[in-house]
């Protein structure tokens, strides 16, 4: 494909995928030869278009700007260079909301399917990436886990580290979660977002917008910020918006991170939520043991049969369960339990904290309140209730909602060393010798005495099930109340404050 058939291309693309109309293609097409610098003659016919995968056609577009010196050839110049020619085609925000308000008109379904097809037409969710994720279930004791190595962040490159480290301290947008960032062109530093859309949305009285996740790590990933630039917080209008997300987007799941650094997200400096079209293996798990709050009796709850420690309120009146969820919130930020672990405070530095996530199930609303604390100690310098050493092979990072609710996000290095895992395995090498394997030894050692046969027909399997064990055993560590006798009592007792 030379470069005037991929713009030609390009045009089909977006015809095809409703991007643009008829009436667009010239508009559209002056707008690409611009952008890509480039001269035509009087025989260019871009109506003629032959149909290509995308990233087929972005390919030979890039690759002809880096020949012609209009981009350098770096990853991070190209993914803002492609962006920039895909926005030519993405209709502008006030159009993409008009077309979201008449379909939400015949339903939710409808505007969320046109929203999230126009996210990943327009590539701002970059399908081609999105597809080499490595993606499988592994069954536990606690359902099944969904375990994902996610391949599609891209890599940053050198140049890219080396603008960030210069970046200035007063920068527009302020992070990737502002509501300026719709239409922004990046930087070296910042992701292009010229593609990204955002549907506003009130709660609570105030502004938000809903957007999709660029890296999908779920079925319809989005996350749903405040207009306001302010940092994560939560609290009772906490879960007043998330219950009203859900009289917005009834066939949506919708959580936030909590707002303590070890035991949130990776971004506490924009409040946000993240929910989608995705049912979470925390979702079909059972309570271990129903509980009545007093004052509460017509809110159904209990204890979640789940390795984190999950509260769940189950009612038809909203307001009533903000209010015991607030109550149970406001009572967690203050208890401590030595025989647990637990301490409310170190001076005035808080540690307790709550993850929620909000759904509805049988026509009531149904909220999970995951008890949080994110202490530190001499053996557990990275977090008491977190990943332990001894995991930190396949998972080190943060337990943020998306882990909570039962999907793992592990890091894209762990294909390699997996893959030279197997071979290790399979030819009985030394592991622990092996500097690019060898934090995996322990654990290696362990499958080998677990498995009696180990063949090349099998191993695959078994190494997957075996992190997809692991994780269960990370989420293990992050919960609070364990599931033994003293962790029961502990729990128990808990309750029993709330009901004081
Ligand atoms: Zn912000």
């Amino acid at each position: 494909m030379n470069t005037i058939e991929a713009v030609c291309s390009l045009i089909r693309y977006g015809l095809d995928t409703e991007l643009i109309e008829e009436s667009d293609i010239f508009y559209v097409t002056n707008a690409l030869l611009d952008t890509l610098k480039l001269d035509v003659d009087a025989s260019f016919h871009p109506e003629s278009g032959e149909a290509h995968p995308l990233e087929e056609i972005l390919k030979a577009l890039l690759d002809d700007a880096a020949d012609r010196g209009v981009i350098e050839n770096g990853i991070a110049s190209r993914d803002l260079f492609d962006t920039r020619l895909m926005n030519c085609l993405t209709p502008r925000p006030s159009q993409v909301r008009h077309t979201f308000d008449a379909l939400y008109k015949e339903s939710p379904e409808k505007a969320t399917d046109y929203f999230y097809k126009l996210s990943c037409d327009s590539d701002y969710i970059r399908r081609y990436r999105i597809a080499k994720d490595r993606k499988w279930v592994t069954s536990t004791k606690y359902g099944d886990l969904d375990i994902t190595i996610n391949l599609s962040k891209p890599e940053k490159d050198p140049k890219a580290i080396a603008a960030a480290a210069n970046q200035s301290q007063n920068r527009y947008p302020v992070d990737l979660l502002c509501h300026e960032n719709e239409g922004f062109a990046g930087r070296l530093d910042h992701p292009a977002r010229f593609t990204l859309r955002q549907i506003p949305l009130t709660l609570d009285h105030e502004a938000w917008f809903m957007q999709y996740s660029p890296y999908v790590y779920y079925n319809e990933h989005c996350i749903v910020l405040s207009e306001a630039h302010r940092p994560m917080k939560i609290e009772k209008a906490t879960f007043t918006r998330l219950l009203e997300f859900l009289d917005i987007f009834p066939h949506y799941t919708i959580g936030s991170n909590s707002d303590l650094p070890i035991c949130g997200g990776s971004i506490l400096s924009h409040e946000h939520f993240q929910g989608g079209n995705y049912t979470f293996a925390m979702a079909k798990a059972p309570l271990r043991k129903p509980v009545t709050f007093q004052g509460f009796e017509e809110v159904e709850a209990g204890i979640v049969e789940w390795p984190m420690s999950v509260i769940r309120l189950d009612g038809k009146d909203p307001s009533r369960i903000v209010e015991l969820a607030d109550h149970i919130l406001e009572t967690w930020k203050n208890y401590s339990d030595d025989n647990c672990g637990i301490k409310a405070f170190t001076n005035d530095t808080p540690h307790n904290t709550i993850t929620p996530i909000a759904r509805m199930k049988d026509g009531k609303y149904e909220l999970d309140l995951v008890l949080r604390n994110n202490l530190t100690s001499e053996q557990y310098p990275l977090g008491i209730f977190h990943p332990h050493p001894h995991l930190h092979h396949i998972k080190k990072e943060n337990i943020g909602l998306i882990e909570v609710m039962g999907l793992a996000v592990l890091p894209a290095r762990l294909l390699n060393e997996m893959e030279e895992l197997k071979k290790a395995i399979l030819n009985n090498e030394d592991i622990a010798s092996n500097t690019a394997i060898a934090s995996h030894a322990v654990w290696a050692e362990g499958i080998k005495q677990k498995y009696t046969d180990i063949n090349s027909g099998n191993i695959d399997s078994i190494i997957q099930d075996e992190i997809g064990y692991v994780f269960a055993e990370v989420l293990e560590n992050a919960g609070i109340y364990k599931d033994d006798e003293n962790g029961r009592n502990g729990f128990d007792a808990f309750i029993a404050k709330i009901n004081e």
